[in-house]
């Protein structure tokens, strides 16, 4: 079992930081207001109450002065101490104040979480000449803390309000971070610049690939032609793989009668995370949060024997759900998105091998898109929780079924015990990034609940009736938060078979437009995305755009080129790669994307 962030070193480091950043702060501003200093996932900040802005010279000023109270090797001492003494502590300072009434009424902790029991003692801890109200814990000294492996910073508007209510008094909220080495804030803060810059939210509109309007709706993308044709090239791919490996593609609808959600369970159970009913004459329906039970009637609409298994029904099936408006973000959070979903109806004798074939398109799908770093990470029951239906020897089975399909494919994996589905065992997709964040892809799960709860069959060889076990799977998860995921791990430089517009033809000069558009119709007649770029314009000027736009070739055109039939290489990444002749560029490039290549020359 990994540590818990809360019980960590690094915690108690980055909480002694932020008391230090707050003696500093009133060092320099002594009619600053303290309010609360938390750590948080890659640092911690601190509100203060200012008498005026912070301006940066604040911030070095304050920077170095915690690097010598740091340097002042001070203990951090805890001391308990009745309300009256802590009021009497703490009498210039309000908000310190309104947490100790609060605490000591028992209403709310610094946090705002509700208190257990009205407190009888408080905490106080000191270093160096500041004293702050806390229940720790921090490191012993600052001896502890390395004055090279810290930084703080001010990233206005911060927006913060005291209790995080807006009624309340506005907050200036210094960030900052710590480590236990300089190493690791250094390669901390290259991966927070290198986030900043692949963020597919500031890329999605850089490339024009899609935008969220407020008029359209709040977690509501709208794909632009560029990025229409990512999402378009990764379904269709996806699409020709699976009819390749034994699925049937099905269609249904967006929206569906309130009876079947609830035949299926989804409703009112997952009646949280949907939209409310909508009424229809006499009936009602409810926008899709779910494929499965749409799939499910189309299994049940016609017979079934024992040699039709396993079915495999894919649909790329736009389903909606609720997500609170401030989770709400880019691609990665949306509120109505696109399934790669299937659902294979098996025989209990095919889980083991359906599995294996599943984990082999994972494999062959994230393989390509050069995703290398990913795992399963198995969710198995809790075996002490009561709340899983379902027989010990199905549980038994699935789970090994899935286990060693992760080891006949040498896929690295983790178990999670209590992370199963109360029906059944599954499978997560998790990748890790360049920048080592972890997403969690799509999952693959084995349900005997559904076949039951829809009363599904297949005739077996005996000519019984069977109920078949159904696994739902899903390898992007969500088209739309795969595609922000890919834009971030490309960083918009998608290879060439992804690239929205493969190539731009740049005339040298307007005499040479004709030669231009004339390639551009040969590329396009060969099936690739070109563009010319023929706008009044100077050439170099047209370079710069198109590679901002991170488009693969740029294929500069001139006199010799017209002469000889050739096209002049220049990659995205400024590279000259030369003439060369039309036939061969376009036979180059053909090719490359045929074979979904990451490199852009042979
Ligand atoms: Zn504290
Ligand atoms: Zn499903």
């Amino acid at each position: 079992m990994a540590e818990k962030y809360e019980d960590s070193h690094l915690y108690r480091l980055r909480h002694s930081v932020a008391h230090i950043m707050a003696q500093a702060l009133l060092e320099r501003i002594p009619e600053a207001k303290i309010t609360i200093g938390p750590p948080i996932e890659d640092g911690f900040y601190y509100d203060f109450d200012l008498p005026r802005p912070i301006e940066d010279e604040d911030i070095r000023w304050i920077e170095s002065r915690m690097k010598k109270i740091i340097s002042g090797n001070h203990p951090f001492v805890v001391r308990e101490v009745t309300p009256a003494e802590a009021r009497a502590i703490f009498s210039d300072q309000p908000y310190k104040l309104e947490l100790i009434d609060d605490l000591v009424n028992g209403r709310v902790d610094e946090n705002g979480a509700s208190v257990q029991a009205p407190a009888e003692k408080l905490t106080i801890y000191t270093q160096d000449k500041f004293t702050d109200l806390c229940r720790g814990p921090h490191v012993a000294s600052t001896k502890e803390i390395n004055p090279n492996a810290f930084s703080i910073s001010y990233r206005p508007p911060a927006g913060a309000y005291w209790r995080g209510d807006e009624k309340r008094q506005q907050l200036t909220r210094l960030y900052g971070t710590a480590f236990e080495t300089p190493d690791d804030l250094k390669d901390y803060l290259f991966r927070l610049e290198e986030a900043r810059r692949r963020d597919h939210r500031v890329l999605g509109e850089h490339l024009e690939l899609f935008v969220i309007d407020p008029l359209v709706g709040k977690g509501l993308p709208l794909w632009l032609p560029k990025g229409a044709v990512l999402r378009d090239t990764l379904e269709r791919w996806l699409r020709a793989r699976q009819e390749a490996v034994g699925y049937q593609h099905v269609v249904s609808p967006h929206i569906g009668n309130l009876n079947l959600y609830k035949t299926s369970g989804h409703y009112p159970y997952y009646k949280d995370s949907q939209y409310a009913p909508i009424d229809v004459d006499d009936e009602q329906f409810m926008l899709k949060p779910m494929n499965c039970p749409h799939h499910i009637m189309i299994y049940r609409s016609q017979p079934h024997s024992y040699r039709d298994l396993p079915v495999r029904l894919a649909e790329f099936g736009t389903v909606y759900r609720y997500e609170k408006s401030g989770q709400l973000n880019g691609l990665t959070r949306v509120r109505g998105f696109t399934v790669d979903d299937a659902h294979l109806f098996v025989r209990p004798d095919q889980v083991e091998a359906e599995f294996i074939k599943v984990v082999e398109l994972a494999q062959f799908v994230f393989g390509t898109l050069g995703m290398t770093e990913f795992r399963a990470r198995v969710g198995i029951r809790d075996p002490k929780s009561p709340k899983y239906v379902g027989t010990d020897d199905l549980w038994e089975n699935s789970t090994s079924a899935i286990i060693s399909a992760c080891e006949k494919m040498g896929m690295r994996y983790t178990v999670e015990e209590g992370e199963a589905a109360f029906y059944g065992p599954k499978l997560d997709l998790v990748f890790r990034d360049a920048l080592k964040r972890d997403w969690q892809l799509g999952t693959v799960q084995i349900d005997p609940n559904l076949p039951e709860r829809f009363d599904i069959e297949y005739i077996d060889s005996d000519n019984t009736r069977k109920r078949p076990l159904m696994i739902h799977r899903a390898l992007f998860g969500s088209i739309e938060r795969f595609c922000g995921i890919l834009i971030e791990h490309f960083a918009g430089a998608f290879p060439l078979w992804l690239a929205p517009v493969q190539a731009v033809i740049i005339p040298i000069r307007e005499d040479h437009n004709d030669y231009a558009v004339q390639v551009r119709d040969q590329l396009r007649a060969a099936g690739m995305r070109v563009e010319a770029d023929l706008r009044d314009k100077n050439m170099r000027n047209k370079i710069k755009e198109q590679r901002k736009m991170l488009v693969p070739y740029l294929l500069i055109v001139g006199d010799n080129d017209i002469a000889s039939g050739t096209v002049s290489i220049r990659l995205r990444t400024d590279e000259d790669k030369g003439a060369m002749p039309l036939a061969d560029f376009t036979a180059m490039a053909q090719d490359l994307i045929a074979s979904h290549a990451m490199t852009l020359m042979a």
